[in-house]
């Protein structure tokens, strides 16, 4: 058994065959933590798991990218270098969407995550990749986004759920932010470096690794340095369905099932076997959210 514990089937990427692709991951004995971007994409993950009795979650929460002015955010820029690997056809969610300009508001969130099967809040975080030429904007920016973070964190806190953290150009700003923090989540999708997961997981968060592990994307430190430092005990394996799809996969949307990729690459990298990574990797994952 294996956990996604990022997978965005609850994104217009899969409005048409949601329930096909989580039936997948759930006849292949995987289970998905669905997270929230906005209200509306946190609405429908909890509507979507409250039609499971078990395997699929929802995470509630506000993505950074959506705290700041209105922009186009290209899918294909999302799916860094993974995508060298062409294949046919070009999935329509590659051409992006647009962000949504919201504010975290705390009671509305709050109500939304005490609904049942919501395991975390997240993704929240920061992220400073999509940032304004202007000093004072983006120090702007900056400043609203460690707000709206600190804020959810708090919810979390309040209602005993963990933490999904987005976190892009930001690894720095996040450990002083978690720094004097005790809840409990995970870096999910990590881009940092070795040395700053190391302070992660001594701060007692885990690690997100997906299909970016399988690939050495030049700006990136090398993942299988990152993996190698982490103990497995730390480690959670997600696919970030729909982008970042594994070269393996046969189509350019991704989805739950492709986690299995992930698992085998950790199993590689640490020289241990698929069976120990599948079993300590589900652990993990259960304790992080209370399932
Ligand atoms: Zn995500």
């Amino acid at each position: 058994m294996l956990i996604d514990t990022h997978g965005h089937v609850n994104f217009n990427a899969f409005k048409g065959d949601a329930q096909e692709v989580l039936r997948r991951a759930l006849d292949s004995d995987i289970w998905v933590v669905m997270p929230g971007t906005q209200y509306s994409t946190s609405k429908r993950a909890v509507e979507m798991a409250g039609q499971y009795e078990e395997g699929v979650y929802a995470a509630v929460g506000i993505h950074p990218i959506h705290l700041g002015e209105k922009r186009h955010v290209d899918g294909l820029e999302l799916q860094s270098a993974l995508l060298e690997t062409a294949r046919p056809g070009r999935a329509q969610f590659l051409a992006g969407f647009e962000t949504r300009s919201e504010e975290f508001e705390y009671e509305k969130y709050k109500l939304l995550a005490r609904s049942e099967r919501v395991v975390a809040i997240g993704e929240v975080g920061l992220d400073y990749y999509y940032e304004s030429k202007n000093k004072t904007k983006r120090e702007e920016a900056r400043k609203k986004q460690r707000h709206a973070l600190r804020e959810q964190m708090k919810l979390a806190q309040e209602l005993n759920l963990s933490v999904i953290f987005h976190c892009r150009k930001a690894h720095e700003d996040l450990l002083a932010l978690i720094d004097g923090w005790n809840g409990r989540g995970v870096v999910h999708c990590y881009t940092g470096t070795t040395e700053q997961a190391r302070r992660f997981v001594e701060k007692g968060l885990h690690i997100g690794f997906n299909g970016l592990i399988l690939k050495q994307v030049p700006a990136l430190p090398s993942p299988e340095e990152v993996v190698s430092s982490i103990p497995l005990e730390r480690i959670v394996l997600e696919t970030d369905s729909p982008y970042l799809a594994p070269p393996q996969a046969k189509e350019e949307r991704n989805e739950p099932l492709n986690v299995q990729y992930v698992a085998e690459e950790i199993a590689r990298i640490k020289s241990i076997s698929l069976e120990e990574v599948a079993r300590v990797t589900t652990q993990n994952a259960k304790t992080l959210f209370g399932i």
